[in-house]
């Protein structure tokens, strides 16, 4: 029997969009929920994605297994696109790396092989707050979580001096998860003098950063200046571990296209490390999918797919600045809300933590149909042109 199972809470973020599907009032707005919608409230394949289907389909390509690692093709060219051209190590052929089911699987696939060969601990430390799945993903890989101080709410900002004081105190050699832009759910990222300083205390302390980068070009519309965390921590002498998502950069959502990689200190180490990669995802899931990291690699190796993705990239990144400013300006030019919005713009990337109450959200929700998290996270990519006016009106009557 299976009477001793208690019945597990719905998901956080994803019974939001259970509840909006459920409301038929005809001004209702989902910003629970992070995906990419143009000005129209629609999901938005990219063009360069829609032509590199056509050319697979052209191109007659057989459905043998992938190897345990995925698509080579695909995993150059994102290894490229995260740590650059000119990277040492990547030059040097110092990166272990592997396809994995999306920015999702590439946290488990380095959480499971932490857990197996990291010496030092069993413990990872998250920005306070961090995105809502990190815990469960690393508690299942049998890590213990710690916090540290990232958010400060007195200013909607960043509390540089409490994360390092954390950086400083953890015992040395710890783990530290870093949002390498566009920091979810607060929309906050350090500055990269910031990040320099967070660097060297990093290093000066042992720690091993554990990159998430779930929306490279989402924060600035520029993929490189996305990667300057990583890309500085690299040149910088630490060996990371990065996972990647193309989720959000190329719309591949539902595709579960990423990567997990980890630099290594010699070609030698790096064959252990992809040997026992291999034997984290073998008995998982064999092999990943081929039909997103296909279209990803096809994307990104042809220079034309290329440069056409780059600019829906920044298409994307311009119209959630956008709507940041139109939120902003509507509450405090139409509603004269004498509270303070800078944040809105301040922050960056696909959210916005408004730090709106609980109590504020629940009126928002009841009240005027906008559904969000309980956190006061909104996702800006659900706001248009057309409904920016209604949600600065319902957010100025929940908080006057
Ligand atoms: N990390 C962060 C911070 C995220 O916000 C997300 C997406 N919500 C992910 C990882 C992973 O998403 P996916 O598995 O869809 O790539």
């Amino acid at each position: 029997s299976w009477a001793h199972i208690p019945l597990g809470p719905p998901d956080a973020i994803l019974g939001i969009t259970d509840a909006f599907k459920k409301d038929i009032h005809p001004k209702k707005m989902n910003l629970g929920v992070g995906a990419y919608r143009d000005d129209d409230g629609k999901p938005y394949v990219l063009n360069a994605v829609r032509k590199a289907e056509q050319r697979i389909i052209q191109d007659k390509l057989d459905k043998e297994y992938l190897s345990i690692t995925g698509l080579p093709s695909f995993t150059k060219e994102a290894a490229l696109l995260a740590y650059g051209k000119d990277s040492e190590p990547l030059q040097e052929g110092l990166l272990a790396i592997t396809q994995s089911i999306s920015g999702t699987g590439a946290l488990r696939v380095g959480g499971v092989f932490l857990n197996r060969f990291y010496p030092y601990h069993k413990k990872i430390y998250f920005p306070t707050p961090t995105w809502g799945n990190h815990g469960a993903i690393f508690r299942d890989s049998g890590f213990e979580i710690a916090q540290y101080r990232y958010f400060d709410k007195s200013t909607n900002g960043l509390d540089f001096e409490g994360f390092m004081e954390d950086i400083q105190s953890a015992p040395k050699n710890s783990i530290f998860l870093l949002h390498a832009c566009a920091h979810n759910p607060t929309g906050v990222d350090p500055t990269p003098q910031q990040w320099d300083q967070i660097s060297e205390v990093i290093k000066e302390r042992g720690h091993l950063p554990f990159f998430d980068m779930a929306y490279q070009g989402f924060a600035s519309g520029d993929i490189n200046r996305d990667a300057y965390a990583v890309r500085k921590f690299v040149s910088d002498g630490h060996r990371i571990a990065l996972s990647q998502s193309f989720a959000k950069n190329m719309g591949m959502y539902g595709e579960r296209v990423g990567a997990f990689s980890l630099i290594t200190e010699s070609v030698k180490e790096k064959a252990a490390v992809d040997s026992q990669l291999k034997l984290v995802i073998r008995p998982m899931y064999s092999n990943p999918p081929m039909n997103g990291a296909r279209i990803v690699s096809y994307v990104l190796s042809d220079s034309e797919l290329h440069k056409e993705w780059l600019g829906e990239v920044k298409i994307m990144a311009d119209r959630i600045k956008l709507m940041r400013k139109k939120l902003k300006h509507h509450l405090v030019e139409d509603f004269e809300s004498k509270l303070p919005w800078n944040h809105i713009t301040d922050q960056i990337g696909m959210f916005c933590f408004t730090g709106l109450k609980p109590e504020q959200v629940e009126r928002l929700t009841h009240d005027y149909h906008v559904y969000l998290t309980k956190d006061g996270r909104i996702s800006i990519s659900g706001i248009s042109s057309k409904n920016v006016k209604y949600l600065a009106e319902a957010i100025h009557q929940v908080t006057k």
